[in-house]
C-alpha cells in the first residue's frame, strides 16, 4: 500500500512542487493549505507523515505539530516540517515541539523525498518491536530493556527471552516444548532440557516480585502469564 502524506503548505506552488515529487516516488499525497484544514484532515484519517510548513496563516506549523503531538490518535505520527529560516532557534523549536525532521526552504525536492523515506524507515516499528507490557512490568524488545514498576530488571538472555515468549502469547498457554524450541532452539525436548525451563521460570518468577506470580504453572503442559 502507498504511504498517505499529508502536505500542509499555504504556498500553492511549492505545495504542487511537493505534491509532484512524493507521487512521482510512489507517496499518495492529500494536501491542506492551512492549520486547521490540516488538523481536521489528519484526525480524518491519520496520515502515515506529515510534511509541515512552519509560516502558515493563523494557525502556524509549530500549534499544528503541538496539536497533532497532543492528540493521543496523532501523537505518533512522523512530522517534517518545511521551514523558511535557517536560524538555529527555529530548527531547535521545530524538534522541541516533537517534529521528527526539517528541511530548510529553498529545499530540493529530491533532499525532502530522502529525508521522507529515512523518517519513514525509522518511523517503521518492526512487528516484533512494539513493547510487551503487563501492569508495571514492560519489556523493549528493541531496546533489550526490562522495566518493573519503571526500574529497569537485570535478566539473562534466556530470562529476557523467555519472558518475551510469555508475554506475547498473551495469556496462551506455552508448552515446555514450545519454549525449549523458541528460547533455546532445541528441537526435541528430553527430561533434563524441560528442567532447565522449569529452573529460568523459577528463577524469572524471583526477579519478578509481585508480577512474577502471573507466571502460572499449568500443569503437565507448560507456563501461561496471566492475563490482567
Ligand atoms: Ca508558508
Amino acid at each position: 500500500m502507498p504511504k498517505d502524506i499529508l502536505v500542509v503548505e499555504d504556498e500553492p506552488d511549492i505545495r504542487r512542487l511537493v505534491v509532484l515529487h512524493l507521487e512521482r516516488e510512489g507517496f499518495r499525497c492529500r494536501t491542506a493549505s492551512n492549520g486547521a484544514d490540516a488538523l481536521r484532515e489528519a484526525k480524518r484519517a491519520v496520515p502515515d507523515l506529515v510534511v509541515l510548513d512552519l509560516m502558515l496563516p493563523a494557525i502556524d506549523g509549530l500549534e499544528v505539530c503541538r496539536r497533532l503531538r497532543g492528540d493521543a490518535g496523532t501523537a505518533g505520527v512522523p512530522i517534517i516540517m518545511l521551514t523558511a529560516k535557517s536560524g538555529e532557534v527555529d530548527r531547535v523549536v521545530g524538534l522541541e515541539v516533537g517534529a521528527d525532521d526539517y528541511v530548510v526552504k529553498p529545499f530540493s525536492p529530491t533532499e525532502l523525498v530522502a529525508r521522507v523515506r529515512a523518517v519513514l524507515r525509522r518511523a517503521r516499528p518492526a512487528p516484533e518491536a512494539r513493547v510487551l507490557s503487563a501492569g508495571p512490568l514492560a519489556l523493549d524488545p528493541a531496546r533489550h530493556i526490562v522495566t518493573l514498576h519503571g526500574r529497569p530488571l537485570d535478566l539473562t538472555p534466556k530470562e529476557f527471552d523467555l519472558l518475551a515468549a510469555l508475554l506475547e502469547a498473551a495469556g496462551r498457554v506455552l508448552s515446555r516444548e514450545h519454549l525449549l524450541n523458541s528460547v533455546w532452539g532445541y528441537a526435541r525436548a528430553d527430561e533434563i532440557e524441560s528442567r532447565t525451563v522449569d529452573v529460568h521460570i523459577r528463577r524469572l518468577r524471583a526477579k519478578l516480585g509481585d508480577v512474577g506470580s502471573r507466571i502460572t504453572t499449568v500443569k503437565s503442559v507448560g507456563y501461561r502469564f496471566e492475563p490482567e
